[in-house]
Order: structure tokens, then C-alpha cells, then sequence
């Protein structure tokens, strides 16, 4: 064997290998076999790969009252002019230029093919097939989606369901498509993802923009034309449910964060009822949470998201505000921002209101140090991957702030899709009181176990084992997760063996 010298370049700091701050924090406390901390360090694959599609876009086209069932409202509030606009119409155009009558002038943008970025990230599959979302948003990049691939790989072993860890997507506001040329994005994008996945290998799920529609899209074009078709249907996870979806799936990470902070309060011999709420997204996640949370008798006190921020120090009424932003045509953007039966804030304002609980359920790095300093909650629950910054997460410990670190907070999606991906297997339906019982159990057992990690209380009943996961000193939660998920990995490595 050759001797080898360790570089002594310093590691270049990205999001990546600050994301992966508590890995190396965990590795080092259960000291984290060498070889086995290496195959987790980078990912397996990181595939980055373009997808080109024929259809235009009409990012600017402006509004226009005129045509009206030949114009598609898009949801950053322009319109895609459709080819049945021009029926019976008369139209005069020079240089590319039509007069709409009453309207004014509007340019005509000639169709042209447009290229994207898209990505598959898969991390590590010791515990099982690659599992992880799918993201069209136009901040995605490689560190990006390396973080949330590692995140879900550390996810699937806390909720100890038989996965690994991926993620995905495309470089894309999907808020700037047509619904014809987000079906052509997502067509293609599967195209060419199929050769590197499938149900038993590698299975997407959505994320942020991105819904069981796509996934219906996804799982028609990876099964076309296979002879087999039914027996890919747990290609992907977070179908609609006549299509093999399970039951529960949408609510599912909203409810596990609600049965993760249900069992916060049994351990302080309480509920939820009578507690109040700050939510940050009020998207899939943040949505259902607060549904769930209002129907245990939590009180939500105020919500921001993109596009504005609302304010009730009554509480806000969460069905009444779910169908102001879900069930009202005229919302095109889905947002909180002008609810009436709030005050409006700013953003700025959301994090100086007293409450029990915060529920970032946004995207990343919301909870930064300062924002972590000015918060009056006694515990932050976390429904969105990554809100806090490793910063943010010393401020929050300085401050004696609890944490239900997003690794539990949100592995709601992640089990639930993978009972949906057993019932696609075994061709089963199950109704959601089985999918919610299940989950219930599963969530709060392996809650608890990271609850003895992090205060070195190892416990063994009939139904609950946490000995071989308590290290012998005490930790923080999300390091007690981190834990928790690499001794499960280790596991594989160890009894398993590497193949050479
Ligand atoms: P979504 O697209 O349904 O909703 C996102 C919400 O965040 C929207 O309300 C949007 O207005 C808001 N938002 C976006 N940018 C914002 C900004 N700059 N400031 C404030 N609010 C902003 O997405 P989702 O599925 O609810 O996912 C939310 C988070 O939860 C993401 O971090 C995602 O990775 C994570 N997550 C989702 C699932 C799932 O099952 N959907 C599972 C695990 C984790």
C-alpha cells in the first residue's frame, strides 16, 4: 500500500460543505468509519444535463381583456396568447405589430426553441433506491440540489424507510409557462432522466413547483410504450390518487411536522390547543401544517410568503385563508398578500411578533443569525428543507430557542410516499386513516429516539429502542438527528461490506 499526503488546500466554502457543517459535527462525535465517511462526503452521481423544448415563451405579453378565452393567464400575471384568439378575428399587422381594438399595440413574439438546465443529483442508495423531489425554480444549481440530495439521504434513514437520497429539476420559474409549455418541459425533462432512473432505482417526487399533475406527466412518460407499464407506477411518489397516488401524500409532510410538534408538547405534558403560530409559505407544506395545527387548536397569528405578509393578532381563520389563496380565480399568484381580514406587514415585521411557534415552510436559509436574534418563539419548527443557517442555528441554541430540525420535521412527505410506492407495488389502495395511523406512529417513534440522542436517555420498551443510537454525552436535536441517520447508514456499510 502506498503512503499518501492530505492536501492542504483549504476546502473552498460553498452551500454544499455548509450544509454539510452537522455531517462532519456527527461523523466526528460517533467516530464515522473512515471509508464509510468518504462514500458519503460527495455523491454517487451528479448528473446536469439540457433540456430544449420547441414552445415560446410570452414572459411580458400584457394583459388584455379583449380575446379573453384565447388568452391563458400565466401566474406572474401575463397571458399567453393562444391560436384560437385569432378565430373570426381580423387582424393587420405590420413589422410584427397588431392594434388589439380598444387594447393599444402588442407585439407578437415568434416562436423559438429555448433550452434549460436540469438536474438529477443521486447521493447515496446503501439504504435503498435513490428518493428525492423535484424542484423547477429558477434558483436551482448543482451545490443546490447536492445539499437537498444529501438532506434526503439522511431523511430516509430517520424515517427508516428503505431509501436513499436524491433530487432534482429544472432552472425554471414554472410561474412564466403556459400549462402547454410546462407539460412539454416536464416531457422532455423525463426523456431524458429515464435512462438514469426507475422504481427500483431512482424515484422523484415533487418539491417546490412542482405538483401531482407533473408527477401524472412524469409517470406517463417514463411508462410509454413499456410493456409493463403498471408495474412502474412507483416511479414516482406524490400522484394523484386515482392514478396510484396514496392516500394522505398531499397532506402528509404538513402532517408529520404537526405530529412531530404534537409530541414536543406530550414531552412537556401538554397540546398544542391554546398555543399561537407564525408561518412562513403558506405552499403544500405550509398550508396543510396549519390546517392540521388549527385543528388542534393552535392559533395562527401570521403568514408570509412571496408575495406579501398578513398579520391577525386575533388569529387568522386558516380554511378561510386556504380558499382566499387556493379557491379564488382571481389569485393568480396563490398568496396570502391582500387577505382581508388581516393586517398587511412586511416581511421584516413577521419575525418580531410573539408566539409559541415558527413553521418556516418556504425555502432555505430564511433564519439567518440576525433574524434567529429578533424571534420571540419558544420553539422553531422546521417544514422547509435547510431555513436555518448554521448561524442561524447557534443564535437559536444561545438563545435556549428549541428546534424540530427539518430532517424529522418534514420526513411526513418521504414516508408517506413510501407507502404510496408499497401500494404500487403490492397494487393496493389504502384509505388514509391507515396511511395517517401509520405515519403517526412512525414520525413520533423515530422523534423520540432523536429526543434520547440529544439527551444521552437511552431507552429500550417493548416498542421503542434507542440504545444503540445514544452516543454517551448530550447534543443538540439536529445533531442528534444526523446521528441517528449515520448510524443507520454505517449499519449497511458494516454488515453489508463494500463489494471491493
Ligand atoms: P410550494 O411551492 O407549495 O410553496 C412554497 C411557499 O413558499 C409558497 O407559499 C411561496 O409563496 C413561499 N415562498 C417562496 N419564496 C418565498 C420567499 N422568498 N419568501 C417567503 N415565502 C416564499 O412548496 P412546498 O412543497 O410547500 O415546499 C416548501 C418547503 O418544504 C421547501 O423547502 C421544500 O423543499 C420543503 N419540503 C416539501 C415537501 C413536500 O412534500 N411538498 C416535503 C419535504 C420538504
Amino acid at each position: 500500500m502506498t503512503a499518501r499526503v492530505a492536501s492542504t488546500e483549504p476546502t473552498r466554502q460553498t452551500v454544499y460543505t455548509e450544509a454539510m457543517e452537522v455531517f462532519h459535527r456527527a461523523a466526528d462525535l460517533i467516530g464515522l468509519d473512515r471509508r464509510v465517511r468518504m462514500e458519503l462526503e460527495e455523491p454517487d452521481y451528479e448528473h446536469i444535463f439540457y433540456v430544449t423544448v420547441k414552445q415560446p415563451r410570452y414572459k411580458d405579453l400584457p394583459d388584455s381583456e379583449l380575446l379573453p378565452d384565447g388568452l391563458e393567464p400565466l401566474l406572474d400575471g401575463s397571458f399567453v396568447f393562444k391560436r384560437r384568439a385569432l378565430i373570426n378575428a381580423n387582424v393587420f399587422m405590420r413589422d410584427g405589430v397588431v392594434r388589439l381594438k380598444g387594447k393599444g399595440l402588442y407585439k407578437v413574439v415568434p416562436g423559438r426553441p429555448e433550452r434549460f438546465k436540469a438536474y438529477r443529483v443521486q447521493h447515496n442508495q446503501a439504504r435503498g433506491p435513490y428518493k428525492g423531489g423535484t424542484r423547477f425554480h429558477q434558483d436551482v444549481s448543482l451545490d443546490l440540489f447536492k445539499v437537498l440530495a444529501a438532506e434526503m439521504t439522511w431523511k430516509t434513514a430517520i424515517a427508516d424507510v428503505p431509501f436513499g437520497g436524491g433530487k432534482g429539476g429544472i432552472k425554471v420559474d414554472p410561474k412564466t409557462l403556459s400549462s402547454e409549455e410546462l407539460e412539454a418541459l416536464t416531457l422532455r425533462y423525463m426523456y431524458r432522466l429515464k435512462p438514469l432512473i426507475g422504481p427500483n432505482l431512482d424515484i422523484p417526487a415533487p418539491d417546490v413547483g412542482t405538483d401531482g399533475t407533473i408527477m401524472g406527466l412524469l409517470l406517463r412518460q417514463f411508462t410509454d410504450g413499456e410493456r409493463e407499464r403498471h408495474s412502474l407506477r412507483g416511479v414516482v411518489t406524490g400522484k394523484d390518487t386515482r392514478i396510484g397516488g396514496s392516500e394522505g401524500r398531499v397532506k402528509a409532510t404538513g402532517q408529520g411536522l404537526a405530529y412531530c410538534i404534537q409530541e414536543w408538547y406530550a414531552d412537556r405534558g401538554s397540546v398544542p390547543a391554546g398555543s399561537s403560530f407564525l408561518l412562513q409559505g403558506f405552499g403544500n407544506v405550509g398550508s396543510n401544517a396549519a390546517e392540521i395545527l388549527a385543528g388542534m387548536g393552535s392559533k395562527l397569528l401570521a403568514v408570509n410568503d412571496a408575495g406579501g405578509t398578513i398579520f391577525n393578532p386575533n388569529g387568522i381563520d386558516v380554511p378561510d385563508l386556504v380558499s382566499y389563496v387556493y379557491d379564488n380565480p382571481s389569485n393568480l399568484r396563490r398568496t396570502v398578500a391582500g387577505y382581508p381580514k388581516a393586517e398587511q406587514i412586511s416581511k421584516n415585521d413577521l419575525w418580531d411578533v410573539d408566539a409559541d411557534i415558527l413553521i418556516p415552510a418556504a425555502l432555505g436559509a430564511e433564519i439567518t443569525g440576525p433574524v434567529a436574534e429578533r424571534i420571540k418563539v419558544k420553539l422553531v419548527a422546521e417544514g422547509a428543507n435547510g431555513p436555518t443557517t448554521p448561524e442561524g442555528d447557534r443564535v437559536l441554541a444561545k438563545r435556549a430557542i428549541e428546534l424540530i430540525p427539518d430532517i424529522i420535521g418534514n420526513a411526513g412527505g418521504v414516508t408517506v410516499s413510501y407507502y404510496e410506492w408499497i401500494q404500487n407495488k403490492r397494487m393496493e389502495h389504502w384509505s388514509e386513516t391507515e396511511v395517517n395511523g401509520r405515519l403517526e406512529q412512525a414520525i413520533k417513534s423515530n422523534y423520540r429516539i432523536i429526543r434520547d440522542i440529544a439527551r444521552n436517555t437511552p431507552r429500550r420498551t417493548a416498542t421503542h429502542n434507542s440504545q444503540r443510537y445514544c452516543i454517551g454525552r448530550e447534543m443538540d436535536m439536529r445533531t442528534a438527528a444526523m446521528v441517528l441517520a449515520l448510524k443507520r447508514i454505517e449499519a449497511h456499510y458494516q454488515l453489508e461490506g463494500f463489494s471491493q
